[in-house]
């Protein structure tokens, strides 16, 4: 008997089913598109997820896995943490942040692509251009172990909002992008733009000052994704499971396990529930 954990993970199944549910009716209503969170992860997956709440859509899968508790717990946590940082940015910027949901200045949408920025900041003293602002919790992990921020997909979903937003202010006005990343106490704030056919970045990490570069053309992975939204094409499955960090399984000591929630529809021959020996490696 453990009633506190006990009430603490209803909880937060309560909230992510409730928080499911209000999202499916939201984006049922409206025309499917490519949500711009996808964007530098699997392109079938973004495809699949462009229609997960249009059932009736040719190319619609039901999803066969659904997050895990773990995974549940820690997107709560990333909400909570979001918020705080609303609130403290609005109360130190005094009336220039929108920051609450349902503000429509944070939707951006035209005819494939649709988001929600975490947080735009308009024009003031701290910050002269502006800002947008993409918030992520992050495992602990990142910063004591791993030198691994920013994500490539991060700083891709960052820009897309930036180029986004442009479209809808019809402004060739670049606004400046960042991520803060947080973990308990640890953060980082790093900018990123892109710079002829890459992406650098620069900022710091629990105030150690970094910078990078990634080879990644912004132009290019939006046209691979249009094109097959366009064709009404759904990408193939990547060769092997394993075969990209972060896609359909994740392998811990040999063994893979299922990891990304449309398993079922394109690895049908494998098991389900995992584990299983990735042979192909
Ligand atoms: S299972 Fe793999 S190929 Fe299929 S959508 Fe997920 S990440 Fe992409």
């Amino acid at each position: 008997m453990n009633p506190i954990r006990n009430a603490v993970t209803e909880y937060i199944e309560t909230r992510h089913t409730a928080g499911n549910q209000k999202r499916g009716d939201e984006l049922s209503q409206l025309e499917p598109r490519i949500p711009v969170s996808q964007i530098g992860h699997c392109p079938r997956m973004a495809i699949l997820d462009a229609v997960r709440w249009h059932p009736d859509h040719p190319l619609h899968a039901e999803p066969s896995h659904g997050f895990d508790a773990y995974v549940k717990e820690i997107m709560e946590a990333g909400n909570v943490w979001e918020h705080q940082t609303g609130k403290a940015l609005a109360r130190n910027l005094n009336g220039v942040v929108h920051w609450e949901r349902d503000d429509p200045a944070l939707r951006v949408r035209n005819d494939v692509w649709s988001g929600h920025i975490d947080f735009l900041i308009e024009e003031c003293d701290h910050y002269p251009a502006g800002a947008i602002i993409e918030h992520k919790a992050t495992n602990p992990v990142n910063f004591q172990r791993k030198d691994r921020l920013p994500y490539p997909f991060h700083c891709m979903q960052v820009l897309m909002y930036r180029r986004l937003l442009q479209q809808k202010l019809q402004s060739d006005y670049i606004i400046p992008t960042y991520l803060y990343y947080r973990s308990w106490s640890h953060w980082a704030e790093i900018q990123v733009w892109e710079y002829n056919d890459g992406i650098e970045w620069e900022g710091e990490v629990n105030g150690r000052t970094k910078s990078g570069e990634f080879d990644i053309c912004m132009d290019d992975a939006i046209r691979e994704l249009q094109d097959y939204w366009l064709r009404q094409e759904l990408p193939p499955r990547y060769k092997t499971p394993t075969a990209v960090k972060f896609s359909c399984a994740k392998v811990r000591k040999g063994q893979a396990w299922p990891d990304c929630r449309y398993f079922g529809t394109c690895w049908p021959e494998l098991p389900q529930e995992g584990p299983f020996t990735p042979t192909w490696e």
